[in-house]
């Protein structure tokens, strides 16, 4: 099983140095934002099992970046750092789907055991999610509930028609499939037009840098 990736939102350097130092030291794959934009951007490229939220951030707001996140996503574990004097923030954090909240300053083991309960809680909660909403081959990965495909941590655009072919390749590894089968799969009984089409949207597929493992 490969490491939890934990993703850092936090302006002030020195906190999240020493975040980083002490959750690598326990395992986990870990990377940092230091503002609220730059957080969002790396929240949608990668894959997260936790995040941990400053509150007070430039850019974009802890606060507004949750609201955010919650939006499409309810399942990712989200603790909120706060200052003490942010009891509103706290609140309203609890209320937009935050996981959890620690106050600043903490003491670590708190919070390393704070991330603990908030992981067992996910996979209490969702048994083999992960396994379940992932379609992996090596080292790409395909979500079809959220429509994201993933080599490693880098996120691969495709467009919907390339997205359900790659979903049934994925789906049917290791079996040769005709391109009549795969047309009918993934471009419906009502399609008329060539089936070279499967070698041109694979070839679409290739050039994304994605090998659709069963074509022969
Ligand atoms: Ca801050």
């Amino acid at each position: 099983m490969s490491n939890q990736r934990v993703l850092i939102v936090e302006d002030e350097v020195k906190i999240a140095r020493v975040l980083q130092l002490e959750l690598e030291h326990e395992g986990y794959e870990v990377s940092k934002a230091t503002d609220g934009l730059e957080a969002l951007a790396a929240y949608r490229t990668g894959a997260w099992d936790l995040i941990l939220l400053d509150v007070m951030l430039p850019g974009m707001s802890g606060i507004d970046l949750l609201r955010r996140i919650r939006a499409d996503d309810l399942h990712t574990p989200i603790i909120l750092l706060t200052a003490k004097d942010e009891v509103k923030d706290k609140v309203s954090g609890l209320d937009l789907g935050a996981n959890d909240y620690i106050t600043k300053p903490f003491q670590i083991e708190e919070l390393l055991a704070r991330i603990r309960a908030a992981l067992r809680l996910r996979s209490a909660r969702s048994p083999l999610s992960n396994e379940q909403e992932w379609l992996a081959v090596g080292n790409l990965k395909l979500n079809e509930k959220t429509r994201e495909v993933l080599r490693e941590t880098d996120r691969i655009e495709l467009t919907p028609r390339e997205f359900d072919l790659l979903v049934y390749l994925m789906k049917h590894q290791r079996q040769v499939l005709t391109r009549e089968q795969i047309v009918e799969a993934v471009w419906g009984f009502d399609y008329f037009g060539d089936t070279n089409v499967v070698d041109v949207y694979v070839r679409y597929l290739r050039k994304k840098s994605i090998k659709a493992t069963s074509q022969r």
